[in-house]
């Protein structure tokens, strides 16, 4: 079986319902890794799915912050974070900050569902 992961889940408001859907979909891989998010996510696949996913805080009040400090420690290893281009976010500077920051540490963020399925069937997981 491939190495056990660390995976952070994040979506903005307009892609949980499809962030959900993505989780329920793949439900049977993401079963067997380390599963953690912001809090609205978090919640919402947790209830979709009955997948353990730890929760954070919300990340407009500072979810996206604590992701970014676990990936510079070293403690996620890939980051599946469903953005939405279309809206203008109160907390956009944290977005850029945990984009940032995962460019800075070499681990891999997803900013849409098709990146993500890459990144999740891919055989370097
Ligand atoms: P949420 O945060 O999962 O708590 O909604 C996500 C975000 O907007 O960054």
């Amino acid at each position: 079986m491939n190495k056990k992961r660390t995976i952070a889940l994040i979506a903005h408001d307009n892609k949980k319902a499809e962030i959900v859907e993505w989780a329920k979909a793949n439900r049977e891989i993401l079963k067997n890794h380390n599963l953690c998010g912001t809090g609205t996510t978090s919640l919402r696949v947790r209830e979709a799915t009955g997948l353990d996913v730890k929760g954070y805080l919300s990340g407009p009040l500072g979810g996206d912050q604590q992701i970014g400090a676990l990936v510079a420690e070293g403690k996620i290893d890939v980051v599946m974070f469903f953005c939405d281009p279309l809206s203008a976010l109160p907390h956009d500077p944290d977005v850029k900050a945990l984009l940032r920051i995962a460019v800075v540490y070499d681990v891999p963020i997803a900013t849409n569902k098709v990146t993500a399925d890459y990144i999740l069937h891919s055989s370097l997981l």
